[in-house]
């Protein structure tokens, strides 16, 4: 059936019909003063969002462009960071630091585990000659379906002193808080097509006044990702070079759709969505990956054990229309992952369980009791 695929992938997210609308139609001038107004009202959404008075900075390009702005703007050749990397992003993040050859000290956990704050204050401790000049980590590791403890390893940052945090929150902004203001995150890299509800192109990246000491001092080679000419264009309610001029269309739509939901409002759907989604799960005597009270907001990976997920996910995907995201790396068949990021609202919960189990039983796994999952899903949206 033609239209009807719902996405339930932690990126592309689905995308509101307004905010689709607002894209239909002509690119305007982006040196008009048309453009401008769209410009200056979205970067006071964006900094509402961001819970910020940084400069928010958008780029064209997909989130792997901000996280590389985000470190060729405020390091220098052969600098010292510490990577956290404990899934597929972890591990994007510590190959675009080496790219630049910086000298990149990785802390690692397991698959399914959380970061360990601790691995980081130790490194952090040891470092009496303030070589470690920031640690880089990712929120919401996608990858798993782990929420980092972003707030502690940040602790451990200030209490350093000399190193910046530069954060991967592609999935975790729009999503759950992320404070930036009040934990004072130096960088935070974010993406379109994730919490924003909006099509895939354009990405951001918020900087403080610390990083933008850095910034003075970095001499990584850039050009098109330059920050700095990003700051001094948004001063003037513009660009350095064209923009995605009908994504910021969509953009302004969909804070204008955020702003009204409210914040708060918006962090504890996500909750709901990730507690009724667990409470199916395992009604349905399926596995959860995440180490339990790691889960991300936006996404919840489920381990079948002896079935191959990928099969799942298949049936899923042609008799009901649901995209579910397979496992990555030696992750595949092992593992599928629910995406409930953005644009979700509590039906998409109930049939993407109810999906789950009919495809179970199409495949000869059915659990002992059907509509199990249903019933604990419908139990723990109504109890939160
Ligand atoms: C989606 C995602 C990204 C960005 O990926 P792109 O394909 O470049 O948009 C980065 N980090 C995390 C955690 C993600 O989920």
């Amino acid at each position: 059936m033609q239209d009807k695929l719902s996405l339930m992938i932690p990126g592309p997210t689905p995308v509101p019909e307004r905010v689709l609308l607002a894209m239909a139609r002509h690119p305007i001038g982006h040196r008009s003063a048309e453009f401008q107004a769209i410009v200056a009202r979205t970067t006071e959404q964006l900094q509402w969002l961001h819970q910020t008075s940084n400069n928010v900075l958008v780029l064209a390009g997909s989130g792997t462009a901000a996280m590389e702005a985000g470190i060729i703007n405020v390091l220098s050749k052969g600098d010292r960071v510490l990577c956290g990397d404990n899934g597929k992003f972890g591990e994007r993040w510590v190959k675009v630091a080496q790219a630049y050859g910086l000298d990149v000290q990785v802390i690692k956990a397991e698959w399914g585990s959380p970061l360990n704050p601790e691995d980081f204050r130790i490194a952090l401790e040891a470092d009496s000659n303030k070589k470690i000049k920031a640690v880089i980590i990712t929120h919401s590791e996608t990858s798993t379906g782990v929420l980092n403890d972003l707030e502690s390893i940040n602790n451990h940052v200030k209490a350093h002193g000399e190193a910046l945090i530069v954060v991967d929150a592609v999935t975790s902004l729009g999503a759950c808080n992320v404070p930036i203001d009040q934990w004072a995150l130096d960088v935070v890299c974010s993406g379109s097509q994730k919490g924003y509800m909006i099509p895939p192109g354009l990405s951001f990246v918020a900087m403080g006044e610390r990083a933008w000491n850095a910034y003075k001092r970095s001499d990584l080679p850039k050009f098109y990702l330059d920050l700095g000419k990003y700051r001094k264009s948004a001063a003037e309610n513009s660009n350095p070079f064209t923009p995605a001029i009908n994504l910021y269309f969509a953009l302004e739509a969909s804070l204008e759709m955020m702003q009204k939901e409210g914040l708060e409002a918006i962090f504890a759907r996500h909750e709901r969505h990730r507690f009724a989604t667990c409470a199916a799960m395992e009604a349905i005597g399926l596995s959860l990956y995440a180490a339990s009270g790691s889960g991300s907001p936006a996404i919840t990976a489920v381990a079948p054990k002896g079935i191959d997920a990928e099969l799942i996910r298949k049936v899923v995907k042609n008799r009901f229309q649901i995209l579910l995201a397979g496992g990555q790396d030696h992750l595949k068949g092992e593992v599928f992952r629910i995406g409930h990021l953005g644009f979700v609202c509590d039906r998409d919960i109930l049939c993407a369980v109810a999906a789950i189990e009919a495809a179970l039983m199409e495949l000869g796994a059915a659990p002992n009791q059907m509509g199990a999952g249903v019933a604990a899903a419908a139990a723990a949206l109504r109890s939160v």
